[in-house]
């Protein structure tokens, strides 16, 4: 329900009394790997069914008290946004398209029966944190902080019910490349085995029941020797959906960009769009439709399909080095990395980094 004239949320500072040093911080921007290291504060709010949200603040980072019967510990209500901001070399900070996260936080939220926080108030708390910990927004290379909103029921209740009583907060985390090896081709292996979500499921929700139930898979594209899984569809095992956290792409020689059309289990990736805007704008044919396992393996063999990539805001773009699953191995063109990806991973990144003209209105200055 949308109230008019309703007031945001106010992310108050309560400043950490005992923030990292200059020189600590300055050693874990150095080499910041991913998600493990975290700034000096968070932005929080609670819900509950009786005064909606109320209690925002940005805190010091800490950890909260869970009582063992808290409710996403059994019942995994639960969801969460991923993020970055972005130093230009001015020295000025930005967000890239974070009106689509809070969009999207909005949405997992209705389908996981946990309340809407406002896209404004969703924007305000990153907003109060990024200013909060601007320091901590690292610069160079491929540097950024990477922001996490989440959402979890945090009353204390053994029901099966939509929880009385939510938690929202956001933590920020430094990061460099999200693949230890940086942008090296990935071989992806094709689960038949295990699915990621069904029709009528929370495949389009970022939940982390959804990432749960992938980790098995991955761990069986490791075993055949792979850095990531790519799932397909439930019912059919026929189509291509999505890997565990990424969007994918297929680059025909006739310039057609293929991904899988939004089938209600695939997650709609801020990347994935921004990629169909860009795409469309140099002259190649943007196309999201159903494509299947066999339509894919047989392009990359005939040489029709010309490169493939995934997406998502941790990675970027990360090109496919090859396909694998039970029947054998496909090599996705030279095993290198594609020049259509190459270019749309550089054009991408000189927009976030602002090294070239924002033409879509896609980044906003914290
Ligand atoms: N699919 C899944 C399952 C993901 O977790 C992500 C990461 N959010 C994506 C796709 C890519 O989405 P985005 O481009 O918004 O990061």
């Amino acid at each position: 329900t949308i109230m008019a004239n309703r007031l945001a949320l106010e992310f108050e500072q309560r400043r950490n009394p005992r923030p990292r040093t200059a020189s600590e911080r300055a050693a874990i921007l150095d080499d910041p790997g991913f998600g493990t290291n975290f700034t000096d504060h968070m932005s929080v709010a609670t819900w509950t069914l009786a005064d909606g949200w109320h209690d925002s603040a940005v805190v010091p980072y800490g950890p909260f008290a869970i009582d063992p019967a808290t409710a996403v510990l059994h019942y995994a209500q639960e969801i969460f946004e991923g993020l970055k901001a972005y130093r230009h070399a001015d020295g000025s900070v930005w967000l890239f398209r974070a009106d689509q996260n809070a969009a999207r936080f909005a949405r997992s939220a209705q389908r996981l029966a946990l309340p809407v926080l406002e896209p404004d108030d969703f924007l305000g708390s990153i907003a109060a944190l990024v200013a909060a910990d601007v320091d901590w927004v690292p610069s160079g290379g491929e540097k950024t902080l990477y922001l996490r909103p989440f959402m979890f029921a945090s009353e204390a209740f053994l029901g099966v019910r939509a929880a009385h009583r939510v938690t929202y907060c956001c933590i920020a985390s430094p990061a460099g490349s999200y693949f230890a090896s940086g942008v090296k081709p990935v071989r992806i292996w094709i689960s038949t085995t295990y699915t990621r979500a069904a029709p009528g499921g929370t495949g389009a929700a970022k939940c982390g029941g959804n990432y749960a139930a992938s980790l098995i898979a991955q761990q069986e594209a490791a075993e055949h020797g792979c850095d990531q899984v790519m799932f397909a569809d439930a019912a059919e095992h026929t189509w291509l959906e999505e890997l565990g956290g990424m969007n994918v792409y297929l680059i025909t020689t006739d310039g057609e960009i293929i991904t899988p059309e939004l089938n209600g289990s695939i997650l709609e990736g801020v990347t994935r769009d921004s990629i169909l805007t860009l795409a469309a704008e140099w002259g190649l044919t943007p196309v999201e439709r159903r494509i299947s396992v066999a339509e894919t393996l047989e392009g990359l063999l005939s040489g029709k399909i010309s490169e493939l990539f995934a997406c998502g805001t941790a990675a970027v773009i990360t090109p496919i080095a090859s396909l694998h699953n039970d029947e054998g191995d496909v090599v996705v063109g030279s095993g290198e990395t594609g020049e259509v990806t190459a270019a749309l991973r550089k054009a991408l990144m000189d927009i976030q980094y602002g090294r070239t003209e924002d033409t879509h209105g896609w980044l906003q200055r914290v």
